[in-house]
């Protein structure tokens, strides 16, 4: 590890601070690390190993597909993006897909298709995307721009001009934002996960599609965190009874590898034409292949597991000592411990849990189909790091 470490730190780029693990294998919610020690991993890489580590029917589609085909393009049509495509429409009711390789581009891509929209529904001054405070939309300029932190901008500027950002939950605040900037789209996350696991409120996520709608404003919501099961729907606007006119995901549905996905709705699936937009990689088959494993076994049985793992989960952290509140949504939680999130994170990994950051809060995504029983143990060790 002290080996590792030292060329780790040598050749790689100084942007991530690392735990002090070197992680070589895993199965389902478990992990183990260099030395054998094994973790309850609460984390899935950031929400994206849907089905845990080395699943077997996720490993089956994506080994299957290499053995065929690991790449040719989108000059050409291969079977998984094209069936992957058509799953996506048919569990959502959008009407298109594009495909890409990560969160940011995902938003890149609704961005690109808003102003699109926009400028040829009402003119080219009608440019602006209202974003929410404390949101997180990735870190590309453009997307950066779009995130609602001041303290991702400030060594970046000039950011891509266009965005302003308005208080969640504040649905007149958005309204009169969206007016006065001649807004071509609204973006919001259903949860914010990097602002730290917030919900946002039924009544402004109802209240800001009426609107919308009645502006011809497009709503997108970018579900890169909260999509493919993570909430208790497949993705986080069912729960609020909505329906978006661009949806961008990523995380969760290649199940490990990278794929990104805008989804256009009635108002916008032309938008886009040939030539408009394009990804060398996008709608990578074997990760096309992969994700048709993740998204067809996100069913309603599936969904009922992650609500019932999700209300387990509640109840036990809820008023334990140390826990001054828990928040979020299906298995996307946030816990606001007494003692400093980041404590409680080394306390956990100390004691063979894996758990995740955000802001002030410890924050938990573990897999959608971890067994009862490993949540469970995984719990009373956090609980025991809270005190
Ligand atoms: C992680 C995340 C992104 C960025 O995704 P990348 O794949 O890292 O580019 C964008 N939006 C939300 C809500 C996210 O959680």
């Amino acid at each position: 590890m002290s080996e590792l470490k030292t060329i780790d730190r040598e050749y790689i780029a100084n942007t991530y601070a690392r735990f002090p693990v070197e992680l070589v294998s895993g199965k389902g919610s478990l992990v183990y690390d260099a030395e054998g020690r094994e973790y309850i991993d609460m984390g899935s890489g950031i929400g994206v190993t849907a089905f845990g580590i080395a699943d077997d029917a996720w490993k089956a589609a994506v080994t299957a597909q290499l053995e065929k085909l690991q790449h040719m393009s989108n000059l050409y049509y291969t079977e998984p993006c094209a069936m992957l495509a058509k799953l996506l429409c048919e569990k959502t009711g959008m009407k298109k897909v594009f495909f890409c390789n990560s969160g940011a581009e995902a938003n890149e891509g609704a961005i690109k298709a808003a102003r699109k929209y926009a400028a040829e529904k009402k003119g080219p001054e009608y440019f602006t995307i209202v974003t929410l405070v404390n949101s997180f939309h990735g870190r590309t300029l453009t997307t950066l721009a779009a995130t609602g932190q001041d303290h991702y901008h400030e060594l970046f500027q000039p950011l891509t001009p266009g965005f302003v950002h308005a208080p969640a939950n504040d649905l007149e605040a958005v309204k009169a934002a969206a007016l006065q900037n001649k807004a071509a789209a609204v973006m919001i996350e259903c949860v914010q996960g990097e602002g730290g696991v917030i919900p946002m409120e039924k009544d402004f996520v109802t209240g800001l599609a009426d609107f919308c709608r009645a502006q011809d404003i497009l709503l997108l919501v970018d579900e890169v965190q909260t999509g493919n099961g993570r909430t208790g729907a497949l993705y986080a606007y069912m729960n609020y009874g909505i329906r978006p006119d661009v949806v961008s995901t990523a995380k969760g549905l290649g199940g490990g590898l990278p794929l990104g996905a805008v989804l256009f709705g009635e108002k916008t699936e032309f938008t886009l034409g040939a030539g408009d937009h394009g990804s060398t990689f996008g709608g990578n088959p074997v990760c096309c292949a992969g994700a048709l494993s993740v998204l067809s076994r996100i069913d309603d049985a599936l969904l009922e597991g992650v609500r019932k793992k999700s209300a387990m989960v509640f109840d036990a952290l809820r008023g334990a000592p140390g826990v001054e509140s828990v928040t979020g949504m299906g298995l996307m939680i946030g816990i606001k411990t007494a003692k400093p999130a980041g404590d409680v994170v080394k306390a956990c990994m100390e004691n063979g849990v894996l758990c995740l950051t955000a802001k002030d809060k410890v924050r938990l995504l573990p897999a959608l189909n971890i067994p009862e029983d490993l949540l469970m143990k995984a719990v009373d060790v956090i609980k025991g790091a809270c005190v």
